[in-house]
């Protein structure tokens, strides 16, 4: 069940990912009719990008500092192209929901180790908080709790019991805020409550 919600929601992602990615490119595509500078020095980072690549393998390290500066001067001129225009570098880039994950819901951490994201953990939580009904804490707690909707008759034969329904409530609602309040006393005992089914 777990896993099949955690599969549907990174199905999502990678629908959401693969969305900003097309956008991005369309957007690209309509910049570089305008900048064709622009395309050229994207083909060029992209070209030295391999060449960086490769000469990290070789350990070569001249051509590397070459290969920099190289990247440097690109970057700058792409930089003073964007503002001439009146972009910034983000109008290049895919616009995702989270930067972090960049939409692929698990991020890389320092030591290599892959985590989930923080946004793919949120979403789980809220799928979870509303099928637990807590969402509906706001408007069903305990000050909105309505005694009066109870009895107040006392009727052994007819209630079974030597005391009103609405006296029950009340002591069973002051059982609920006690065990609320004494919820990380692990000597406090749990609640269960019992009924015919389909009663809440
Ligand atoms: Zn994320």
């Amino acid at each position: 069940m777990a896993n099949s919600v955690l599969n549907s929601l990174l199905k999502e992602y990678e629908q959401k990912k693969l969305k900003a990615e097309i956008d991005a490119q369309s957007k690209k595509d309509i910049l570089y009719k305008q900048f064709p500078e622009l395309e050229k020095i994207e083909s060029n980072l992209n070209h030295f990008a391999i060449e960086t690549a490769k000469n990290i393998l070789l350990k070569n390290s001249s051509s590397l500092d070459e290969l920099n500066q190289k990247v440097a001067v690109l970057k700058q001129e792409r930089l003073h192209i964007l503002q001439e225009a009146n972009l910034s570098l983000d109008d290049l880039m895919p616009s995702y929901d989270c930067s972090v994950c960049q939409d692929t819901g698990y991020v890389t951490k320092s030591n290599g180790t892959r985590e989930m994201c923080n946004c793919l953990k949120q979403k789980l939580l809220d799928i979870s908080f509303n099928k637990s009904n807590m969402v509906n804490l706001k408007k069903e707690n305990f000050s909105t709790f309505n005694e009066n909707l109870f009895s107040s008759e006392v009727d052994i034969a007819k209630f079974r019991s030597n005391i009103s329904p609405r006296t029950n409530m009340k002591n069973i609602k002051q059982k609920c805020i006690e065990f609320v309040q004494n919820f990380n006393n692990p000597d406090a005992k749990n609640l269960l409550f019992t009924g015919n089914t389909g009663l809440r």
